[in-house]
């Protein structure tokens, strides 16, 4: 399948230089112009573009000139939603250098396994989370000192352990930037690697480069979805972002809405459904991002008609299947709005398939994005055609450069007609609108976070009463998302219990599981205790079976 849209050039320069570039244009294109670009929705604390840019050029020389920085070195983001982002983010990538994304709710050792894995050597933090880092460093016996931990906490009043505030590391040394003039260049040097599990196995750096991400930018902005809503000339767009910037959802926004469209974008570190809706009041916003969850939470909210949200012009949902019922309970509410439906995943930066303005709640995910290709494949790898339900593939400038340091995952991933094999599985209707219907993948999604099994079942399988496990989602339809649930066998040792005795021991490992991992992690579909964990006999967990079990109980 190909995209019905027109191909879009997407330069060869790096990704800094096209979000400033382009941001600045609309910028000055606009009559009424906002003074901020971003701006912290509790301090109201904000920068406007220049500043962003001007701050990540000095934040650019602080690593080059203070730390030693070098280029193609990594940066770890390990911090609730700040607006200090996009200054770490550019001034690494101003620096040479490529940014990791890390999960600010991680234990220690989670944070270990991406600081090891992306070979990290500055980290950008909060003070709050400074023990977490320190802790991580300790364990894994890093070469991290404390000189190369920024601080970036909204209020730079204090250092901790000799941690520096950004505020107090901007450099006006003089730094060259490192710029990209070649395509190949552009196609190989890496801007961002945020964390996926992917199809298989623990968390995986997904390297994405900085064609990948000019051309989400560019693909979001052309194929018309904030220009058909908005009128930017007269009524420059604000929009509340409560989505974590970690996640490539999030991540991304900053760059299409905020720099690169110049849309004003308000920053919240967390979802919280009454001061959202205040925002959205207080603002004017005429944008927000949501994942399915949050579009149900919203729709059922009982205080909602005590909010002014008639500036709402469009919002953007993604992550997960947005439920039909709850979409049109959504309309009901919100008359008249836009609603673009995005499927993708990190390794697809993220948006392949979108819906335009109108699309009719058909259940699908709309259709392909410019320069984007897809395929259907059964089991075997033929090509399916409409209608047919299989595998999702994907092949474009957007998809990936692969993961990192991880051959044999890249290997299974794609094909040999270079098609990215996503895990997921669905069809393509006549109108070639994409429809997601299950996946084939292990992963399970709480509310849009990614959760592993396979690091649950590892987990699990530390636990000395433990003697076998699986983890599967199972669907929670009040919440509108999956819940991971654990099955386990118990030791041999525990045979003669009584039920209720077993039952225990499985909640105590729960309890014991749930101090390893970060809270959307926590078996929130609980635990059961069985005899055997259902496997094919090469000993892959046949999970098809518990979800079949789960449903008939
Ligand atoms: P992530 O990499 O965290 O964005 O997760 C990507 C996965 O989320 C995909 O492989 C899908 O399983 C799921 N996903 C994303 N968008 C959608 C959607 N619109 N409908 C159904 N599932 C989705």
């Amino acid at each position: 399948f190909k995209s019905k849209f027109p191909k879009l050039d997407i330069p060869n320069i790096d990704l800094p230089q096209y979000c400033f570039m382009e941001g600045k244009r609309r910028y000055c294109q606009s009559r009424n112009r906002l003074d901020f670009a971003i701006r912290d929705a509790i301090t109201g604390k904000s920068m406007d573009i220049y500043e962003i840019e001007s701050m990540s050029i000095q934040f650019a020389s602080g690593l080059v000139n203070i730390l030693g920085f070098k280029k193609d070195e990594v940066v770890a983001l390990f911090s609730p939603n700040s607006i200090y982002f996009p200054i770490v983010s550019f001034g690494t990538m101003m620096a040479g250098g490529s940014i990791t994304l890390a999960n600010h709710t991680y234990t220690s050792r989670e944070l270990l396994h991406q600081l090891a894995d992306s070979n990290t050597k500055v980290i950008a933090t909060e003070s709050g989370l400074l023990d977490t880092v320190l802790k991580a460093i300790k364990m894994g016996n890093l070469d991290i000192p404390i000189s190369k931990i920024i601080l970036i906490d909204i209020n730079p009043t204090h250092t901790k352990h000799g941690a520096t505030h950004i505020e107090h590391f901007y450099s006006n040394a003089p730094v060259s930037i490192s710029r990209i003039e070649s395509k190949t260049d552009a196609e190989t040097r890496v801007a961002a690697i945020p964390y996926s599990s992917g199809t298989t196995g623990v968390a995986k750096g997904v390297m994405l480069t900085h064609k990948n991400l000019i051309t989400a930018v560019i693909m979001n902005s052309c194929f018309s979805v904030y220009d058909n809503w908005f009128d930017r000339k007269n009524n420059p767009p604000v929009y509340i972002c409560a989505l974590p910037f970690y996640h490539i959802y999030g991540f991304n926004s900053i760059l299409n809405l905020g720099i690169a469209n110049s849309i004003g974008i308000i920053v919240m570190q967390r979802f919280q459904i009454e001061s959202f809706l205040s925002h959205i009041e207080q603002y004017k916003a005429e944008f927000v991002n949501l994942v399915p969850p949050l579009v149900t939470q919203i729709s059922k909210y009982p205080n909602i008609t005590n909010y002014n949200l008639s500036s709402i012009k469009a919002i953007r949902t993604g992550s997960a299947p947005t439920g039909k019922d709850s979409l049109a309970r959504f309309y009901s509410i919100f008359k008249n709005i836009g609603v673009v439906r995005a499927y993708g995943l990190t390794e697809t930066s993220p948006t392949v398939v979108q819906t335009l303005k109108n699309h009719p709640n058909d259940g699908s995910s709309g259709t392909l994005h410019s320069n984007v290709e897809a395929k259907v494949v059964d089991i075997d790898g033929n090509q399916l055609g409409y209608n047919q339900v299989g595998e999702l593939c994907f092949r474009g400038p957007s998809i990936m450069k692969g993961y990192l340091n991880n051959p044999e995952a890249n290997a299974k991933s794609f094909d040999s007609e270079n098609f990215f094999h996503t895990g997921d599985i669905g069809f393509v209707d006549e109108k070639e609108n994409f429809h997601i219907t299950g996946r084939i993948k292990e992963l399970i999604k709480y509310k849009g976070f990614q959760v592993p099994p396979a690091e649950l079942e590892g987990l699990l399988l530390k636990n000395d009463n433990v003697a076998d496990s699986a983890v599967i989602g199972v669907y929670d339809g009040e919440q509108d998302t999956e819940l991971p649930k654990a099955y386990i066998v118990l030791a041999s040792k525990h045979s003669h219990l009584s039920k209720i005795k077993k039952d225990q021991i499985a909640q105590e490992a729960k309890a014991w599981l749930e101090t390893q991992v970060a809270p959307h992690k926590k078996l929130r579909g609980g635990i059961s205790v069985i005899d055997e964990i259902p496997k094919n006999p090469s000993g892959k967990i046949l999970r098809h079976i518990l979800k079949d079990m789960d449903t008939e109980n």
